[in-house]
């Protein structure tokens, strides 16, 4: 009887242990962004996947335990506010909730974005099984479906009721935030204010085609809270796509200081997503390089594709990628807030060659290591400043008592060094302790389309 009973509470530690939620972490050191210092850490306890106790434990409770290295350093989980998790091949677009988000919990990334979904019921779905424990994958905060033309059924025709009730139905299914591209300024009106309703934060992608002539300088006074790509405002004639018009701005012009000021003074957080644009170029800047080979994760057809489709290649990126690096500094030494987003889906057309979901988290954060950025700032941009910026402050962002235990593992001090988080291999998320390596092992061979004849059925 008394053999049956053990084996019934080994079993009952053991399913803990797998759906973990209760850990202790003892030893390695702990990065404190705020101070800018790391300290040695004694113990964190994490109970119900929430940080109950940092600096003592008695582990009375015989929770799993995790022994770090002295070379270990403990980082809270890191953001991407602009991640998508669609692939995007001749004209046609698909969410892919399997691979992409793999690779995002496997490099630290617990906490996601997934700003304009071209499948917000295949995300929505998805966001579901990842919160019941179904399927896994980081925190999913989805955003609906675009609203603008980056919706492919948008027109400036529509109604506000219609608008307001597209926003009421993606309010009432869970969504995090709403995602405008390319909208009317009338339009541009009924989505933030119906989504400030629904206490929902809105971002944008403007400066596009059908409205260049909307970007900052109109979305800031009526109320925009974040902004992807562009900074320029007035400075930017409006004629033509952010793309083009930054490449070709005199960096001289006072009315990009003014741009960043209205910013500023109206606490707008930006999304530099300079993995995107200088990923679409031939910079050899060192934050752009590859430290692992990312194309063994991607399908031998993508593979095959991704090389000899650069027919969208555009001179004009490297300029524009030039001159948005100035731009971020500039924008980051007046003060500007910023947000992590790298906007790095699988785009097959473009010459994008192999750079990867999850891995560009890091390329952003090298980035602005490599424009000036102080190491401390920027671990700050990608893990509390980015809750901040989706009102998530108070549960995620940072380690602290009370929060959610969402946590990553590197080797190596990213206060000497941003590149160290490149290391990351153990990811906890709730609680819930990942092996980066066991992950992106699974993932080997499987991000893209698997076959010409799967991509293109319907
Ligand atoms: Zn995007």
């Amino acid at each position: 009887m008394m053999k049956k009973l053990n084996i019934i509470l080994i079993c009952v530690i053991h399913s803990c242990y797998v759906y973990a939620q209760n850990l202790i972490i003892r030893g390695g050191n702990i990065v404190k962004a705020d101070s800018n210092i790391s300290i040695p850490n004694k113990a964190i306890e994490i109970r119900n996947g929430k940080i109950y106790s940092i600096g003592v434990t008695s582990n009375e409770k015989n929770f799993p335990t995790i022994t770090l290295h002295k070379d270990d350093y403990i980082l809270p989980g890191l953001f991407d506010l602009h991640a998508h998790l669609k692939l995007i091949y001749e004209g046609q677009y698909k969410e892919d909730t399997i691979t992409t988000p793999l690779l995002y919990l496997a490099n630290g990334v617990t906490t996601i974005f997934t700003c304009g979904d071209v499948d917000p019921e295949a995300v929505a779905k998805y966001k579901t099984n990842v919160s019941l424990n179904r399927s896994v994958g980081p925190r999913i905060l989805n955003s609906g479906p675009y609203f603008g033309h980056g919706n492919k059924e948008w027109s400036d025709s529509m109604s506000k009721e219609e608008i307001y009730q597209t926003i009421d139905y993606w309010a009432d299914r869970g969504v995090n935030g709403l995602k405008v591209k390319d909208i009317s300024e009338t339009h541009l009106q009924y989505v933030i204010d119906r989504g400030h309703k629904h206490g929902l934060t809105v971002t944008g992608h403007l400066h596009h085609k059908a409205h260049p002539e909307v970007g900052s300088q109109i979305a800031i006074p009526l109320g925009i809270d974040r902004l992807e790509h562009f900074i320029g405002g007035d400075a930017l004639p409006g004629n033509t796509t952010g793309y083009t018009e930054i490449a070709a701005l005199d960096l001289s012009d006072p009315l990009i200081d003014q741009s960043i000021d209205l910013f500023i003074d109206n606490n707008v957080w930006f999304n530099s997503t300079l993995t995107v644009i200088g990923g679409f170029t031939q910079s050899q800047d060192e934050w752009l390089k590859y430290w692992v080979d990312e194309k063994k994760y991607w399908t031998p057809y993508a593979q095959s594709i991704v090389n000899t489709n650069p027919k969208r290649w555009n001179p004009n990126r490297e300029k524009f990628y030039e001159n948005s690096k100035k731009i971020l500094k500039r924008y980051y030494d007046r003060g500007g807030l910023i947000s992590m987003g790298t906007d790095g889906p699988l785009i097959l057309d473009f010459l994008w060659v192999f750079k990867t979901p999850g891995f560009n988290t890091h390329r952003e954060m090298a980035m602005m290591s490599e424009i000036g950025i102080p190491n401390n700032e920027i671990i700050k941009i990608a893990t509390i400043n980015s809750a901040t910026s989706m009102g998530l402050e108070e549960k995620l962002g940072s380690i602290e008592k009370g929060k959610l235990a969402d946590i990553i593992i590197i080797k190596g001090n990213p206060l000497e060094d941003i590149y160290s988080t490149r290391s990351v291999h153990t990811v906890i998320k709730n609680g819930e302790i990942y092996d980066s390596r066991t992950i992106l092992a699974q993932c080997e061979g499987k991000l893209g389309p698997e076959s010409e004849e799967k991509w293109f059925k319907k």
